[in-house]
């Protein structure tokens, strides 16, 4: 039964000197999972026992903070920086529940203003362009941090495939539609503009450039 007992190991790859601690109670198996963690293949990472990590076994990971402190580093998940303990006020550095690392309370501010910056920027798209377009059928959007640019997958009366909408870098949505359905797309827009309860005042020919630009 002992020899089952979890034991910490920590996998290394040479390359960018990542490094990641597993327990288990078998060393090929942990330096299995462990090349696996780090995205590398097996005769590429090194293995050792790590006994000073042993009694984070039975909560399966060791904290960010614990690994500064045993001279790992780490990135700041907002600015990148590479916090280590000899740089660092290890008192000031952030550890999130969710084991992510900050140089400081400011940085990860900056973090958490970012992402709902993103996610604002998101949801502002998702509402504009159903506005905009209430007669297309929206199958699926996507977008959110960290996913920078959001798009809209649509289809329309007639199509195959359907078309794309998505938020361009000066804030305008570019529109976009399959090339075998450019012909489907005149069709139905010209079915549109004769459509006496149209509101949206626009030339029935305003995608089918194919170039980009604000409907
Ligand atoms: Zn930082």
């Amino acid at each position: 039964m002992a020899d089952k007992k979890q034991r910490a190991w920590v996998a290394s790859e040479d390359g960018e000197g990542h490094s990641v601690v597993i327990f288990h109670h078998h060393g090929l198996a942990a330096r299995r999972e462990g090349a696996n963690a780090l995205g590398m293949e097996f005769d590429e990472v090194e293995c050792k026992r790590a006994p000073h990590f042993d009694s984070f076994a039975d909560q399966g990971h060791v904290p960010p903070l614990d690994l500064l402190k045993a001279g790992w580093w780490f990135e700041c998940h907002s600015c990148g920086h590479r916090i280590c303990e000899d740089e660092y006020d290890l008192d000031l550095v952030v550890q999130t529940a969710d084991q992510l690392v900050f140089c400081n309370t400011a940085c990860q501010q900056v973090r958490a203003t970012r992402v709902l910056q993103v996610d604002e920027a998101f949801n502002n798209f998702k509402e504009k362009v159903q506005a905009h377009r209430p007669d297309l059928t929206f199958t699926r959007f996507t977008g959110g941090y960290p996913i920078l640019t959001p798009s809209a997958d649509f289809k329309f009366k007639g199509c195959r495939w359907g078309g794309t909408a998505r938020m361009a870098r000066d804030g305008k949505v570019a529109w976009y539609i399959a090339q075998g359905d450019r012909d489907a797309w005149d069709l139905y827009e010209a079915g549109r503009a004769m459509e006496p309860l149209e509101t949206t005042p626009q030339p029935p020919s305003a995608m089918d450039s194919w170039a980009e630009g604000e409907l």
